[in-house]
Parts: C-alpha cells; structure tokens; sequence
C-alpha cells in the first residue's frame, strides 16, 4: 500500500491548500474560515512516480473547547495512523502556544515530523521562516501553497522521509 502522510496543524495554515497544490486540483476544501476541514480526509497522490496517500485533517484548536477537541482528536488519529506527519506552520502569524503543544503530541507520537512554513510568498517569508528552527523539528521547509512555490522541493524531501 501506499505511504501514508499526515498533515497537521493549526486551523487556516493552509493544509488543504497545500493539499490541493500537491494533488494538482481543488479537491480539498479551502475556507477563509478556520475549521473547515473537520474529519480525516484520504486522497491518493503521486510524486516522481511514487503513490503517496495524503490524510488532511481540520487541525488543532485548544483554545476553544468541544468541536475542536474532536478536531484535534481526528488529527491524533491521523498521526497514528501515519508514517510521517507533515506540521504546517504560517509564517504569517508564527509559532503560538497551540503549533507548540502540537510539537509536544509528535514528540509522543514518534513519528518522522516534515515542518512546513506555509504562506512564504516572497523573500521576506523566508527570513520569518528562520524562527522554526526554535520548535527543534530540523529544518523549516519552506512553501507558498497558493502560489506553488518550494512545493516540489518538499515533496521531494516527503518522498525521502517515507
Ligand atoms: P487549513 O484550515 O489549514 O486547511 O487552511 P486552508 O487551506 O483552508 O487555507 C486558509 C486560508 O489561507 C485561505 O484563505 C487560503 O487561501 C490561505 N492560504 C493558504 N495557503 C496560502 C499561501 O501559501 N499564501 C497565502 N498568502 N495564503 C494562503
Ligand atoms: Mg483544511
């Protein structure tokens, strides 16, 4: 079977975004409003040859309780499920005390963590970027899922992880 990725984060990082750039159509969906994405959703993906599935999930929100914990829940699920999880990050607003306690989770989780500074549009994305490396995950990789910038770069580090 195909390897598995989860991809997770905060709501409005832009996973399904980023989902749709590497399924190169718009299947998930993507909402100005955070949640949207609220249960595991599997598309199959290829790259340089190679099937991949991808798992979006609606991300974490601890800041507001019920829905959200079943949303994070999902996510929980979808990790362990997982062979490797990538964490999106936006560079836009930073590291909050949330993407920190989702760092916490993958840590417990054991699984290889891919870190993805999304919304890098520009050169100046790349400089706020740099900050990642406090969450001690290794190397921000860094992607504008809208425009489609570092997406083939990442995919092929995903393709080496799994
Ligand atoms: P999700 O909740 O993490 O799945 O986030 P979505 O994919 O639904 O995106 C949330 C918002 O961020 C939408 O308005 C997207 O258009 C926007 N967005 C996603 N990726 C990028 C990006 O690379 N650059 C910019 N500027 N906006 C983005
Ligand atoms: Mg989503």
């Amino acid at each position: 079977p195909a390897p598995v990725l989860a991809i997770v984060g905060r709501p409005n990082v832009g996973k399904s975004t980023l989902v749709n750039r590497i399924l190169g159509r718009r299947e998930a969906v993507v909402e100005d409003v955070p949640g949207v994405t609220r249960d595991r959703v599997r598309y199959g993906a290829e790259w340089g040859g190679r099937p991949l599935t991808l798992v979006d999930t609606g991300g974490w929100d601890i800041d507001v309780r019920g829905m959200s914990s079943r949303i994070a829940g999902q996510a929980e699920i979808a990790v362990s499920q997982s062979d490797a999880v990538l964490l999106v990050v936006d560079v836009t607003t930073g590291v909050t005390s949330t993407d920190e306690h989702v760092v916490r989770m993958l840590r417990r989780a054991g699984k290889p963590v891919i870190l993805t500074a999304n919304k890098v549009d520009d050169e100046r994305g790349e400089i706020q970027a740099a900050e990642l490396w406090a969450l001690g995950l290794g190397e921000p990789r860094t992607v504008s899922a809208m425009h489609g910038r570092g997406v083939a770069d990442l995919l092929d580090v995903i393709m080496e992880t799994l």
